[in-house]
């Protein structure tokens, strides 16, 4: 169980380093701008929205007339934001674009019903989001996990295998708890 969730973190961490070598400027400040929910400070926000725009999973991809065929993975934290996350879905609907949600305890469970059903795809972000819980131990992480983990199966009855950590992958915002 444990080795599967350590398999599918290290995995969306290798996607994530190949996506940054095929995120493009200008699309990446947009998404970080799109992905601004981040509670953290504005310097560590802003750096983990740098990361959300270029991580793992589902992807709007565009091909230009010049044959350029970079992808953009769009992917949201932190939520779902009960008093924003449905006219997100809205937007995206309306411009057929796909993102992935990496989620927490918070929010309703509609709205993650709503991101699965609508295609995207959810992901786990811990269920506290709480720095000094989660980062406390290896296990008080692996519990956190496992609740989220729960939660998006009780909801869209599939398991997801993404995860992405609180405060970024850098393990600078873990190390001092
Ligand atoms: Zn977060």
């Amino acid at each position: 169980m444990r080795k599967n969730i350590l398999l599918g973190l290290i995995g969306a961490l290798i996607l994530c380093f190949a996506a940054v070598a095929f995120a493009t400027t200008t699309n990446t400040n947009k998404s970080a701008k799109e992905t601004s929910t981040s509670k953290n400070s504005t310097k560590s926000s802003s750096k983990q929205a740098a990361t959300s725009s270029s991580s793992s999973s589902s992807s709007s991809s565009s091909s230009s007339d010049d044959g350029n065929d970079n992808v953009i993975y769009l992917t949201f934290d932190d939520g779902p934001s009960d008093t924003t996350a449905a006219q997100l879905l809205d937007i995206l609907k309306a411009n057929d674009v796909k993102a992935t949600f990496f989620v927490t305890g918070y929010g309703s469970d509609d709205l993650i019903k709503r991101e699965h059903d609508e295609g995207h795809q959810i992901g786990l972000h811990t269920m506290t989001h709480n720095y000094s819980l989660v980062y406390s131990s290896v296990d008080a992480y692996f519990d956190d996990l496992k609740q989220i983990s729960d939660r998006v199966k009780r909801i869209t009855g599939q398991k997801s295998m993404m995860v992405r950590v609180p405060g970024g992958s850098s393990n600078t915002v873990s190390a001092n708890y």
